[in-house]
């Protein structure tokens, strides 16, 4: 089905063509023309199916066909609420091809940067605004946003800001907004809660639905390395020896880990970047920009930056830490394989992460392929990301460090709420205090059967 069928205005159809987009992704088909039609929708898609320009092209659409007058104020008539800012910079981003040819004013708000811009972009009046939920409350509340004749109300990963605690502050923003009007809700996964939103939220919203419910993306495969927790750092350089993994998103469960593991492949001449929490916005882009642009080969994130990463051409991703919650797996994944390319999946496994293993692979409803390494030496001496403190070695206060370290994890948590953060679902991204340490020696012994 061509694009030309969908019913979008030229402008657009022009501007799709200039993107080298030839045809709607299965998404994009279903949900474009529904839109358009007028009504309430659910959208359930995996990631980089396609669906920010599956509700964005309709909007734009029916913007253009009744413009704001000329010369006056204007207001704003669409917002997009995503739940990072990463994720609202990379629709701000696709909302600016898709509308180049529109004479449309587009505004982000998200927290972590200065508030003037933003007041000022939305006071001076905005066609679109895309937003996260905390940032856009405080300024709802300054009263720089004028919401009185919205038309269009989009949730975007809706699952995913549930996950994060945004639910009181969408509520708070949604109280403020005409009731009269077309609410476009989007989510990976459809879940009791998110059907208790839809109620709350819509008026008998129609549901496009593609592929099976969260299913990691089809077009990604997926391997689980098993092995003892202090190798995984020997096996991730061994991996990178393999010029096949060019661009690669390796994903640690916590900020400290993510800076170690970075710091060693610098050490081996791999060159890296790292986003999480603790770095800044400025310092978060560049990492981003360097590592589309190829200057950095390998980018170590935490889950964080899983949601707003919208970078075509990742070769791999890998799970350098299992995650706990199979939803994130899911987001993990989908950062390869967008838009139909091809993808690799790698997930280091340690026998603390077994359980967390055999949980996702019954929610995807199959095993996922073991693989072990050639030529890797499983008895090599290990790399702990334990944090280099020599200068301790011989003080007996020593086997107190991890537990002193896990409260200070624990006190600074990954994201403040100033920084568009929500409550962390998954005890953040410090171990669990009591957590039981892996026994590597008797987990070897379990692998080799020893
Ligand atoms: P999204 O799921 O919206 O994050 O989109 C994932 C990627 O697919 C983005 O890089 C888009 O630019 C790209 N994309 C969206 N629609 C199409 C299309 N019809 N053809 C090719 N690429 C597309």
């Amino acid at each position: 089905m061509p694009f030309q069928s969908l019913g979008l205005a030229p402008q657009i159809l022009t501007a799709i063509q200039e993107a080298g987009y030839t045809e709607p992704t299965p998404i994009q088909a279903a949900a474009i023309p529904a839109i358009i039609n007028g009504g309430d929708l659910i959208g359930i898609a995996q990631t980089g199916t396609g669906k920010t320009a599956a509700f964005t092209l309709p909007i734009l659409t029916k913007l253009t066909a009744n413009p704001q007058p000329e010369g006056q104020r204007r207001h704003t008539r669409v917002l997009v609420i995503a739940p990072t800012r990463e994720l609202v910079a990379q629709i701000e981003e696709n909302v600016l091809a898709y509308a180049k040819h529109l004479p449309l004013k587009i505004a982000k708000v998200y927290g972590g940067v200065g508030e003037k811009p933003q007041k000022d972009a939305l006071r001076a009046g905005s066609d679109i605004v895309i937003a996260c939920p905390g940032r856009l409350l405080d300024l709802m509340g300054q009263r720089c946003a004028d919401f009185s004749k919205l038309e269009y109300l989009v949730l975007d990963e809706a699952d995913r800001m549930l996950d994060m605690g945004f639910l009181p502050d969408i509520r708070r923003i949604v109280q403020q907004l005409p009731r009269k009007r077309q609410t476009l809700l989007f989510s990976a996964t459809l879940s009791k809660e998110i059907e208790s939103l839809t109620h709350e939220f819509q008026h008998a919203p129609k549901t496009v639905q593609i592929g099976k419910r969260s299913n990691p993306a089809e077009t990604v495969t997926q391997h689980i390395y098993e092995l003892p927790k202090h190798l995984k750092l020997n096996l991730l350089s061994h991996l990178l020896q393999d010029e096949k993994l060019q661009m690669v998103l390796v994903f640690s469960r916590t900020k400290h880990g993510a800076d170690k593991i970075a710091r060693k492949l610098e050490q081996g001449g791999v060159r890296c970047a790292t986003l999480h929490a603790n770095r800044s916005q400025n310092q978060r882009l560049k990492a981003l920009d360097d590592f589309k642009a190829g200057r950095v080969r390998v980018l170590v994130a935490t889950d964080i930056a899983a949601r707003g990463i919208d970078v075509d051409g990742i070769s791999h991703v890998i799970n350098f830490d299992f995650p706990h919650i199979v939803e994130d797996y899911v987001h993990r994944i989908g950062r390869t394989g967008r838009a139909q390319a091809i993808g690799d999946a790698i997930s280091f496994v340690s026998s603390d992460e077994l359980d967390d293993l055999r949980r996702l692979e019954r929610f995807i409803g199959r095993g996922i392929t073991r693989k072990r390494a050639e030529n890797f030496d499983y008895k090599a001496a290990p790399q702990s990301l334990e944090p280099d403190r020599p200068e301790r070695r011989h003080q007996p206060q020593q086997r107190q460090q991890p537990q002193r370290r896990h409260q200070e994890q624990n006190r600074r948590p990954e994201r403040s709420r100033s920084s568009e953060a929500g409550p962390q679902r998954s005890g953040g991204e410090a171990p669990k205090p009591g957590q039981a340490k892996p026994k590597p020696r008797s987990f070897w012994n379990k692998l080799t059967g020893r």
